[in-house]
């Protein structure tokens, strides 16, 4: 057999990308990678690295400046990634999908303005839907952008935007009353616009009416700063709607979203990956009893449990960014996807930090690390609860009686 979490029928450029990450995270991010969690560093060296190989650009067109790579592409570079230290792969994440939704939703003048800046990482993007009162029910926002003569102006908080502070791109969704009488009146989400906000880096009152509080305090996926927005009659001119037309932001940021559950799969896969590495590794190298303890059935039975959760998330999350790829509609293989890798992710680290015995739970074990990242993927991009509910209701919709 092969190593685990390889790709049939990758293309040569496909291969040739993967290689050239796969080196650069064992030389420059796993090595770092335990000393940048514990100090909560932002990995500054790490992301100039990935500007240079044109990470940031990976998924833009060629004709604004990026790679033109798939979103399987995309996917497995995550993959290799968070095998390397998951923050890393939250840096370009949100970037991601913001590039996403311009590229897809975005008026001509909104893709020429950001797209070239975005594929050199000049330009870095946040996303913003969640609120301190909500996060899975999307469409209860209560952040309001109110019409005025020179544009909108913009009220209320936003709560848990990764790269909040160290990205300058964010886009933001918010309510945008239609009016009384509007059609939309009884479907909150159509009533949601998505703003593209440019503002400075940093905390503190960036722009007049925007404040990044400092950093949120996490258990793990340290180094990302993940923040707090607060809008206190914020103003933006009525061209800062993604796609120009107000009402359309549900609909975007769920295409975001829909490509953002991959995206966690892949994540999810890829810690995976290297707690079954760790774990693999250690068992071998520990002995108790007179032999190395994967010599013991129960521990061979765990590493042969964990390395079929490992290969049967990787393939499921391949097939959703094919299908994804292909044109299809892939939310409920999405949802899939990343509820079975999180889920299984979630497995495979804990039987992992086991296998360490003591030493797993030492600051110097990478397990620990892993221990702490694993969970965040059961809730980031839509909990597993709310995973069950997309992939029922497509279910319900294809065998419809
Ligand atoms: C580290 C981190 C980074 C994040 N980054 C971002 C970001 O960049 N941008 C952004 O917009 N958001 C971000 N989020 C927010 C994230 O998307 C939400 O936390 C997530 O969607 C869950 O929402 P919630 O926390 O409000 O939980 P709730 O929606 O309050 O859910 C609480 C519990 O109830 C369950 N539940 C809720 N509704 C139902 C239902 N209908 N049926 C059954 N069970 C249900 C949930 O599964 C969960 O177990 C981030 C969160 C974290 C922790």
């Amino acid at each position: 057999m092969t190593r685990l979490a390889r790709t049939a029928g990758l293309t040569e450029v496909q291969t040739d990308i993967l290689a050239t990450v796969r080196a650069f995270v064992d030389r420059e991010i796993i090595p770092n990678a335990q000393e940048l969690e514990h100090s909560d560093t932002y990995p500054t060296d790490i992301v100039e690295r990935m500007k240079e190989i044109g990470l940031f650009g990976i998924t833009i067109g060629e004709e604004y400046g990026g790679l033109g790579e798939s979103l399987l592409t995309y996917a497995l570079v995550v993959e290799e990634i968070a095998r390397g230290w998951m923050s890393v792969s939250g840096v370009i994440n949100t970037h991601f999908i913001v590039a996403h939704m311009i590229s897809r939703h975005g008026t001509e003048t909104q893709k020429a303005h950001y797209l070239p800046k975005m594929a050199t990482g000049e330009i870095r993007g946040s996303f913003s839907m969640s609120e301190p009162d909500l996060g899975s029910d999307v469409a209860a926002i209560k952040t309001r952008a109110t019409r005025t003569d020179e544009g909108y102006t913009i009220d209320g908080a936003k709560m848990w935007l990764t790269n909040g502070a160290t990205s300058n791109l964010t886009a933001v969704l918010v309510k945008t009353d239609l009016g009384a009488g509007s059609h939309n009146e009884d479907k909150p989400h159509k009533n949601l616009t998505t703003f593209l906000i440019d503002k400075p880096e940093g905390t503190g009152e960036v722009l007049p009416g925007l404040t990044i509080p400092g950093k949120i305090d996490k258990m793990g996926y340290k180094g990302v700063d993940t923040t707090e927005a607060l809008f206190d009659g914020f103003r933006v001119g009525a061209d800062a709607i993604l796609g120009g037309e107000p009402g359309k932001g549900f609909s975007h940021m769920m295409d975001g979203i829909e490509v953002g559950r991959v995206n966690v799969a892949a994540r999810a896969c890829g810690i995976a990956v290297r707690a079954f590495e760790l774990a693999i590794g250690y068992a071998q190298q520990r002995s108790t009893f007179g032999k190395p303890i994967a010599e013991h059935q129960a521990i061979a039975f765990k590493l042969a449990e964990m390395a079929t959760k490992v290969e049967a998330a990787h393939l499921m999350m391949v097939n959703a960014a094919r299908a994804k790829d292909s044109g299809e509609r892939n939310d409920v293989v999405a949802g899939m996807a990343k509820l079975i890798a999180s889920e299984y992710c979630a497995e495979v680290t804990q039987e992992a930090f086991r296998i360490h015995g003591g030493f797993g739970y030492s600051k110097e074990a990478e397990i620990e690390r892993l221990m702490r990242e694993a969970p965040f993927l059961l809730i980031g991009e839509g909990t597993s609860e709310i995973q069950k509910t997309i992939i029922s209701k497509g279910l319900l919709r294809e065998y419809r009686l």
